[in-house]
């Protein structure tokens, strides 16, 4: 069985914020902007019942823009697991890249330029896997974009791949890394997701 699964936030846990009078789609900056995704809190459960670590690693480079202060993004963050420990769910596990290779006036200097943690590179799933003291093979991404899918490729770990049938109007993703490499497992709904993640880990356990 496997150890743990990473997930990621925005449009894995938590659903986009839509300003229909701007038609702008932004994550969830405010604690009161957090919306679980349907299916989520069930299939957090499932996880969590099947014997599996939880840790959340997300990308929020909104603060290397200029567009959000690095405060409004932690405290969400701190939002977001103590609204799921109020449902008996664990976090044990968070990571989060604030940077972005250009950034954008008014981001702080210190978060604009390369990192090794952004997905798809691997490095928050690796620091998390180095926390719980697995080797990545034990570990799956469960994520929504080719980001999550490149990251979770490049650390060596499986992959469970969310794609909504009416996605975030941001994204064009199918599921194919552009190596051509497809998730281990896809589903349009986080609950039915990880019902098969957890029937791969019986199966691949008998
Ligand atoms: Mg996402
Ligand atoms: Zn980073």
């Amino acid at each position: 069985m496997a150890a743990g699964v990473i997930l990621d936030r925005d449009g894995t846990l938590v659903d986009f914020v839509r300003d229909a009078e701007q038609g702008v789609v932004t994550p969830a900056f405010h604690p009161d902007q957090l919306r679980l995704l349907p299916g989520v809190l069930e299939g957090l459960r499932a996880l969590r019942d099947a014997g599996l670590q939880l840790g959340i690693a997300t990308n929020q480079p909104d603060a290397a823009k200029g567009r959000v202060p690095v405060e409004a993004i932690e405290r969400t963050n701190r939002a977001l697991v103590s609204m799921l420990a109020d449902q008996g769910i664990a976090v044990s596990a968070f990571e989060i890249c604030l940077h972005h290779p250009e950034g954008a006036p008014g981001g702080p200097p210190s978060l604009i330029g390369p990192c090794s943690c952004r997905k798809p590179k691997p490095g928050m799933l690796l620091s998390i896997a180095e926390q719980w003291g697995r080797k990545p093979v034990e570990l799956w991404m469960l994520g929504d974009t080719a980001a999550d899918l490149g990251a979770a490729l490049a650390a060596g770990m499986n992959c469970a791949l969310l794609l909504p049938v009416r996605r975030c109007e941001l994204c064009s993703f199918a599921g194919q890394a552009p190596s051509g490499r497809r998730a281990n497992l896809t589903s349009d709904r986080f609950d039915l997701l990880a019902d098969k993640l957890i029937a791969a880990e019986r199966d691949s356990a008998t």
